[in-house]
């Protein structure tokens, strides 16, 4: 995989990559679900993917640690377009396998260019469109696009640069440190005592993945999170398929079966999210070893959802600590030593290996510069469209998919959004769409990109700083809940004042 590190940086004279209509960053799930729209909608428009990456999937190709899987289920994480037919909590591969058939349905092969990082951009309103920087991965050239539309689909994430937290001794550890967004391919587990640093999705995954080759797995977390464990193939859409009725049909009531019942929980967890809490906990306590201090290591101090609700399917992570091929410890680190990690109770881990299962370095917009009419954008001073556009931002969309629901359910929902954006720009005439504060609107509150309250996930609260804002009615609202979206998106006025067209 080539990252920033890799890339070589060979200075050579811009060369000119031609126009295109469309210019999407990221090959994804949001960059190829966002060129499927496109090419359904209008055929005729010319488009190109790039991606700084040298393959398809985004986060599915970063990430190929040992057991690697999605945490919602695939019928709401695929699109809506395309049945999904494996087991309903899927392994990355097998993502990776379906983006690939989206791929080739749709032909986008041929739009799509790996190693190209985008570094800048800048529209000129004279122009009409975006010029659009870019060095190549592979050869270090520096090319220049030019588009009239930039589609942002970028995740959330540096996929180069992983967070990884600095602790007290690391560099006289003797062992081995490894992150899971940058997972050596060749890491011998077998015989090896290894600690996780972590308690989210990603420890929860690989911990019951590498227990059967570790000599033992330790799973060191400072505080606990809440976890649920589904069957990782749900029994509905074996009984759906039982009937061998079309997957189209199977793939929808799955989709609607999914969607109420993280609606469900999504509503529970502002209404009655004590209830909730004892739900959770509780449903985790059967699949612990007898006696085990559930209080301790599996009940969060934090109400249920204002952080992802880690999935465990079939209860993978407790049947490893029922087996005592892994274990937990709920500490915080006072420093590594030579042999492994000593925490604040005076115990120390050995290890030989330690996996910094601690999340992300956030990235506004892929880290690319943008400059509106030669003036730099500080992104911090605007606010989200319906977290689509970005005022006194021209022609320029992002997808940002949910939080607590599948990502790609919004994939689904803003690009309905923008395919209709785009022919009403069409059928105006128009080649230039801002966002633009009503003169009601000048003076409102400008709030935080997320309400912590709401979700305070440690890599957003880590960034609110840098991100743009939210205002205090719509449609200067990044909603995130899909039951409201679904209402509201498909039919959000685009002649209400709030876009600016000519
Ligand atoms: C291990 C893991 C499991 C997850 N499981 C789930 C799940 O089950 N359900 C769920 O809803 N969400 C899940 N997520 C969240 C996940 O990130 C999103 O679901 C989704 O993959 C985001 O897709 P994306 O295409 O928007 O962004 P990404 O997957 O982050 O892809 C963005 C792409 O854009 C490229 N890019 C970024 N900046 C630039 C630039 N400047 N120039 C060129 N290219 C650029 C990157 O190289 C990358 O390939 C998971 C995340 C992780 C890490």
């Amino acid at each position: 995989m080539t990252t920033a590190s890799t890339t070589a940086t060979a200075q050579t004279e811009v060369q000119d990559a031609g126009h295109v209509d469309v210019l999407i960053v990221g090959a994804g799930v949001s960059g190829i679900g966002a060129a499927h729209h496109l090419r359904e909608q209008f055929p005729g428009r010319t488009f190109v993917l790039l991606d700084a990456q040298d393959n398809r999937g985004g986060t599915w190709w970063t990430h190929r640690y040992p057991g690697v899987r999605s945490d919602s289920d695939l019928h709401t994480y695929g699109y809506r377009h395309k049945p999904w037919r494996g087991p309903s909590i899927a392994a990355g591969e097998a993502i990776l396998a379906y983006l690939d058939e989206v791929i080739d349905e749709d032909d986008l092969a041929r739009h799509i260019r790996y190693l190209h990082r985008v570094t800048a951009a800048s529209w000129s309103t004279e122009d009409r469109r975006w010029t659009v920087e870019v060095i190549r991965g592979d050869t270090g050239e520096r090319l220049r696009f030019t588009a009239g539309f930039l589609l942002m689909c970028q995740g959330y994430y540096n996929h180069a640069k992983p967070y990884r937290p600095q602790w007290e001794g690391m560099d006289r550890f003797q062992g081995v440190i490894v992150h899971p967004q940058q997972w050596p391919e060749d890491l011998d587990l077998a015989g090896k005592r290894v600690i996780v640093i972590g308690s989210g999705a990603t420890a929860a995954t690989l911990i019951p993945a590498i227990a059967g080759q570790a000599e033992h797995v330790t799973m060191l977390q400072r505080s606990p999170t809440y976890f649920f464990a589904p069957p990782v193939t749900d029994d509905l859409a074996v009984q759906l398929r039982a009937l061998d009725i079309p997957e189209e049909w199977t793939h929808e009531i799955m989709r609607r079966k999914f969607m109420a019942q993280t609606n469900l929980l999504a509503r529970m967890s502002t209404e009655s999210p004590g209830e909730l809490h004892t739900l959770l906990v509780e449903s985790m306590r059967p699949l612990l070893p007898e006696g085990f201090d559930v209080e301790k290591h599996f009940t969060p101090r934090y109400r249920p959802w204002q952080q992802r609700i880690a999935i465990v399917p079939d209860g993978d992570l407790f049947a490893a600590l029922r087996e005592g091929t892994a274990s937990i410890v709920t500490d915080t680190i006072e420093t590594f030593t030579e042999r492994g990690i000593r925490v604040s109770s005076g115990a120390e881990i050995p290890a030989d290996i330690v996996v910094s299962a601690t999340g992300f370095t956030m990235s506004l917009f892929g880290d690319v510069a943008f400059a509106v009419d030669g003036d730099p954008v500080d992104f911090t001073g605007h606010v989200t469209w319906r977290g689509i556009m970005i005022s006194g931002v021209p022609n320029m969309a992002y997808v940002f998919g949910y939080f607590r629901h599948s990502w790609t359910l919004r994939v689904d929902l803003v690009c309905d959004l923008l395919t209709r954006l785009l022919s009403n720009m069409r059928d105006k005439g128009a080649t230039m769409v801002t966002p633009a504060l009503r003169p009601d609107d000048a003076d409102m509150p400008l709030l935080p990109f997320v309400d912590p309250e709401n979700f305070n996930a440690g890599y957003v609260m880590r960034s609110q700083h840098l991100l743009y804002k939210q205002g205090d009615r719509e449609p200067w609202t990044h909603l995130l809940e899909l039951e409201e979206e679904l209402n509201v998106l498909p039919k959000a006025d685009l002649d209400d004042g709030t876009l600016t067209y000519s």
